[in-house]
């Protein structure tokens, strides 16, 4: 238990650290924008505005960053192996030692805040589109907010251990929704709703993590309008499954196209209520 959440500390604190862009840890010299997000050196000269905000970068360095990015494999080190010789020469270092315990401190208050489940381990499939990134859980929202940030949305719980979302989509054959949803307290979720050649409509909901940490999950796909409503309720399965798959097999939420049709009665939208709810 005490391992995973060192594990999870190093994590977040290569995520905090890590560039926006190309996601690695930056070397100095760290420049950073007009609102303090730091960038690597390679990344500023790539693009004009901060990915983040949109300000401008400015020539402020972040000391803060590269003094970190240099400390953070000895941090690391002695977080996962305290045992290390390294870490008992750095135990009379009382300098290097309080530093150490500030940053933790910090990220630590940082996690209890938000206090999703545990991060999972592992790589993960990106789903949006046709997107091809395998990234760790920890980089997939860096990812997400970057390169798919008209498809993302992020939120809080909209009641206790709940979060509701509520989606006006247009109904035409062939085409997919793709969704990314970040729950603050629950994690991170892909929404998927598909419209097939036929006009037949499937949908899932999944987690990026692991089927373990998705069976503390239920999804609830509503599809309506004033006329008609069908409801499909399940666990939430990992994005490792492809939703293709799930589709195919019909294990996820499925109307054919002649109730479609009856549903949307000669308009061209539908409802899509997505209920998200953590178990006990
Ligand atoms: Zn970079
Ligand atoms: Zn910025
Ligand atoms: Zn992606």
């Amino acid at each position: 238990m005490v391992e995973e959440m060192r594990a999870k500390w190093c994590e977040d604190l290569e995520e905090l650290l890590q560039c926006p862009v190309c996601f690695e840890r930056p070397e100095s010299p760290v420049k950073q924008c007009e609102r303090g997000h730091h960038i690597c050196n390679v990344c500023k000269d790539l693009i004009t505005e901060c990915p983040l905000c949109k300000c401008r970068f400015s020539n402020a360095r972040s000391y803060l960053a590269e003094e970190l990015s240099i400390k953070l494999d000895d941090i690391k080190l002695s977080l996962l192996h305290p045992m290390h010789s390294l870490n008992n020469r750095g135990r009379n270092s009382v300098g290097s030692q309080t530093e150490t315990n500030v940053v933790i401190a910090k990220n630590g208050s940082k996690i209890t805040k938000r206090a999703p489940p545990e991060a999972p381990k592992g790589k993960f499939p990106c789903r949006i589109g046709t997107c091809v990134e395998t990234l760790p859980h920890g980089r997939m929202i860096p990812h997400i907010r970057f390169y798919h940030k008209n498809k993302f949305h992020e939120s809080n719980c909209t009641s206790e251990n709940m979060y509701q979302q509520v989606w006006e989509m247009e109904y035409y054959k062939n085409v997919k929704y793709d969704l990314a949803i970040r729950v603050a307290e629950m994690g991170l979720f892909f929404m998927h709703i598909k419209i097939d050649d036929n006009g037949d409509l499937f949908g899932v909901v999944q987690i990026v993590g692991t089927n373990y940490i998705g069976k503390e999950f239920n999804y609830e796909l509503k599809i309506m309008s004033s006329q008609r409503i069908s409801i499909f309720k399940d666990k939430v399965c990992s994005c490792v499954t492809s939703p293709m798959s799930l589709f195919e097999n019909i294990d996820c939420l499925s109307i054919n196209h002649k109730d479609m049709t009856r549903m949307i009665a000669g308009s061209d939208t539908f409802t899509c209520i997505m209920i998200l709810t953590r178990l006990p």
